[in-house]
């Protein structure tokens, strides 16, 4: 008996957890904690308070006005609110302060459990040149560059970039969403783009460390999702097919990717989950990379649930939201590498709304809604007939995904959900998904990530003519 005091107790999942987040993915947290038994709270703008999905919660709160620095950044509001709800654990889903150290910090000091890494690996990989150097070290391939952060004497810049060799990228140590990033081709402008970079990147993200890398002319973006428990158990979930983007912005998603041999993602794949042992990783984490010429290289880490996981989980039949809420509440993955066996192909539109040539948001009242359906079709989405889509956020209303045995499978089906889509009342992108859907480079597969915006650029160019 003496020996069973002394062990640890076993785990027990929540009873009730509070979702710090709003959208599609608050319902997606939502739904997952519902299957699990688990209480939900949901914490929500002014902006928000007939969303459905506000309803559907067990317990909801309101925390704030419509502007997210008021809400859903709202620290201390989001803890009073589990404070008041009694919840025991916070989901932040993704954006917001997913990838907030402080706030994962505050929230555990305010004996919460953060759904998510810990507090210092949050840090570790939210500064670009600290990550970068810890994912060397653990043996994950790297853009090749400096290990650091670029000194402020030029002359050592100008050695750095011949060493590295042109063209370059200057990249925002505390840099994302695709900002606070510039390419330099030639030496005569190189200074002149660190020095802008670095007061970019100062007033964007309140850093001013900027670093080296080269740029990659032609990659494509493929990214591994990884899980990992408080045991030193970590696998990874295979690839992700990121390359169709705008403006750094994933539009489309797939997986697996197309071309790639399974060797070689085995290959990263466990190189990532090592990286994922060695640092103590706790959760759901993606790991993107450039890949190029059969190379993989490490651009950052994702420390948090990305909107493009239900294209692992159409594939590998794993639910990664729910093995994040185990995983945080202690309890050790039954996953083992070799029960994780990819299936068929999925692809996931992302469906914003704003207008599908000039990209603008189109928020307003949507005064029809009509999903498609049929075999191998997921919709993940808050939204409905008579929903408002607040300006405020955003502009993804929803994900399209679908599931086929094959590629073209998943193509066919997509196809045929997006002809039965209908959404009326703002603009979409539908129009712009269906012409992908017919594109020869799509059909092809392996297109680069420049891929839309030549393409985009074509278009233009011919539309003048
Ligand atoms: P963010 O955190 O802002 O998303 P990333 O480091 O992930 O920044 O880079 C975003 C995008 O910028 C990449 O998907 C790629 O399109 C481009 N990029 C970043 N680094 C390089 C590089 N070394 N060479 C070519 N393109 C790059």
């Amino acid at each position: 008996m003496a020996l069973s005091l002394s062990r640890t107790p076993a785990p027990v999942l929540f009873e009730k957890v509070l979702i710090a987040n709003r959208g599609e993915i608050a319902l997606r947290i939502q739904r997952a904690c519902r299957e699990m038994g688990i209480k939900t709270v949901v914490v929500y703008s002014e902006a928000d308070a007939d969303a459905k999905y506000v309803r559907l919660a067990d317990e909801s709160i309101c925390i704030g006005p419509p502007p997210s620095a008021q809400s859903y950044l709202n620290v201390p509001a989001i803890i009073a609110a589990a404070e008041v709800t009694d919840a025991q654990a916070i989901h932040p889903g993704y954006g917001f302060l997913s990838e907030n150290a402080d706030f994962s910090e505050k929230v555990e000091k305010s004996g919460f459990v953060f759904i998510g890494p810990r507090a210092e690996t949050i840090r570790l990989m939210g500064d670009k040149v600290s990550a970068k150097l810890a994912m060397k070290k653990a043996g994950v391939p790297v853009v090749p560059g400096i290990d650091g952060a670029l000194p402020d004497d030029p002359k050592e810049i100008v050695k750095i970039a011949r060493q590295i060799g042109y063209p370059v990228i200057i990249k925002a140590a505390g840099g994302g969403g695709g900002r606070g990033m510039r390419v330099v081709h030639a030496e005569g402008t190189l200074i002149n783009a660190v020095t802008l970079t670095k007061g970019e990147a100062l007033a964007a993200f309140g850093n001013g460390t900027v670093y080296m890398e080269k740029f990659l002319e032609n990659p494509r973006h493929i990214e591994i999702q990884v899980l990992a428990d408080q045991h030193r158990n970590a696998v990874y979930l295979g690839e992700r097919d990121c390359s169709m983007q705008r403006r750094h912005q994933k539009i489309i998603e797939e997986g697996p990717a197309p071309g790639i041999a399974e060797k070689l993602i085995a290959k990263i794949g466990e190189r990532c989950a090592d990286a994922c042992r060695k640092i103590g990783y706790r959760g759901a984490g993606t790991f993107e990379f450039l890949y190029e010429k059969g190379e993989f290289y490490f651009i950052e880490m994702n420390t948090r649930v990305q909107v493009e996981h239900p294209v692992t989980e159409l594939i590998t039949g794993v639910d990664i939201v729910q093995e994040q809420i185990k995983i945080a509440a202690g309890f050790k993955m039954d996953l083992r590498q070799k029960d994780i066996v990819k299936k068929g192909h999925a692809i996931e539109c992302r469906i914003n709304a704003e207008d599908p040539t000039t990209f603008v948001p189109s928020p307003g009242r949507i005064t029809a809604w009509h999903p498609p359906g049929g075999p191998g079709v997921r919709v993940d989405s808050h939204v409905y007939s008579n929903y408002f889509v607040p300006p405020n956020y955003d502009s993804m209303v929803g994900k399209l995904l679908t599931y086929g045995t094959t590629r073209e499978q998943a193509i066919a089906r997509m196809r045929i959900a997006l002809s039965e889509m209908i959404v009326e009342g703002i603009k979409t992108n539908i129009a712009l998904h269906r012409e992908l859907m017919d594109d020869a480079e799509f059909i092809k597969g392996g297109f680069s990530i420049h891929y839309l915006e030549k393409r985009m650029a074509k278009l233009a160019e011919r539309n003048r003519a």
